[in-house]
């Protein structure tokens, strides 16, 4: 019954969109929130003083308001990103400034690429170590194999709540509370599993969080960096610009606080009421209904699957999966059944999704 409240899929009836993970198609109103502040209010944010400037300003820190509600806390802890990966390189480059020899860093296996390259490398940069720790064969982060690596070194903590190849959610709190034992600093990708499922930060105790607007029914280039007041503080900037100042004298700048001090230029602020109204289409739906229909789903595909192709292979458990089914079908290419099911207009993704460590893992080539 939601079909029609997408144009794509009124225009071209018979597609069948399975790629969600990649990136979501556009509900209406997230189209018409857009077009008509673009028509109607278009103008830059925190500058002009004319009534349309104005008016587009409110509008954006609404956004921001609506984004904080929606992951329970307050604007000042929203930062406005271009996206996940933007996010969590800013996040990375700046923690990475007070790593040193030594130090630690842990991350999953499960983490797509956006979550462990920054880290990867911000380690090679501080000569700090990179530790990697496994996933269950059901999918979920292996918690005993995470205390094993997590260290009295450790400074940074970086975990999914859901792979984007796994589709299992996992428990964070027992991961946040021990990195906290130790004194990490915690940061979540919620990338994937923010149009799944609902996150309170409060409650999950993380020091950062992330999660881009394309996967959650809205636009691209953008994307959200929840941070504890106290993190942010101590976060420097990514980056230099406008907006982002306090004062500037030919030899010195002071930065403005967060969250602007993280939002250098103009931002993409018509893509945030896009994200805004994003969220507001997500809740009339209802995140609870979501869950259950989305179980539902998973559950009648795994059984059809099974029941065609009863030598399938899944990549963790799927009866514990949100909506995600990753498999593979012996002695068949993934490219040629993504091929025979593009010829439906079914599609699919195939490949290494931008997580090779996890395919590894598996021992799942991705060629
Ligand atoms: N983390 C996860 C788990 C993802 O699935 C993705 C997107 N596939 C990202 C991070 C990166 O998101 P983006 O490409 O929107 O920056």
């Amino acid at each position: 019954m939601y079909r029609a409240d997408f144009p794509i899929l009124q225009e071209q009836s018979k597609l069948i969109y399975l790629d969600n993970a990649a990136s979501t198609q556009k509900p209406k109103c997230v189209l018409n929130a857009m077009d008509s502040f673009y028509s109607f209010y278009y103008a830059n944010v925190h500058k002009g003083n004319c009534a349309i400037a104005t008016e587009a300003t409110k509008r954006f820190e609404e956004a921001r308001k609506k984004i904080a509600d929606f992951l329970h806390t307050t604007p000042n802890n929203i930062v406005w990103t271009r996206g996940a990966t933007n996010a969590l390189n800013m996040v990375a480059c700046g923690l990475a400034q007070s790593l040193t020899t030594g130090d630690e860093v842990l991350v999953s296996v499960a983490e797509h690429h956006a979550n462990f390259v920054p880290w990867q490398q911000a380690c090679v940069k501080k000569k700090a170590t990179f530790n990697v720790f496994n996933v269950l064969w059901n999918g979920q982060l292996d918690f005993e194999d995470f205390q094993k690596k997590l260290t009295k070194k450790t400074k940074v903590v970086s975990l999914t709540l859901m792979s984007n190849v796994l589709g299992v959610p996992n428990d964070l709190k027992p991961f946040i509370d021990a990195a906290h034992q130790v004194g990490a600093t915690v940061v979540v990708d919620g990338a994937q599993s923010i149009a799944h499922l609902p996150v309170n930060v409060e409650e999950l105790d993380c020091d950062f969080l992330v999660f881009s607007g394309h996967k959650l029914y809205g636009p691209t280039g953008i994307g959200v960096l929840y941070g504890k007041t106290a993190a942010l503080d101590a976060l420097p900037p990514y980056e230099f610009g406008g907006d982002m100042v306090d004062t500037v004298t030919l030899n010195k700048t002071t930065f403005a606080p967060a969250p602007m001090k993280f939002e250098a230029g103009t931002p993409s602020f018509v893509e945030a009421i896009g994200l805004a109204t994003a969220v507001d289409y997500l809740q009339q739906v209802g995140q609870e209904s979501i869950v259950t229909e989305e179980k539902k789903l998973t559950e009648y595909a795994v059984e059809q699957l099974r029941s065609a192709c009863p030598d399938i292979h899944f990549l963790g458990e799927p009866e514990l999966k949100s909506g995600i089914l990753s498999f593979l079908i012996p002695d068949i290419h993934p490219q040629d059944i993504a091929f025979v099911l593009a010829k439906e207009n079914i599609c699919v993704r195939v490949g290494h999704h931008c997580a090779l460590p996890v395919h590894t893992f598996f021992d799942v080539s991705s060629s």
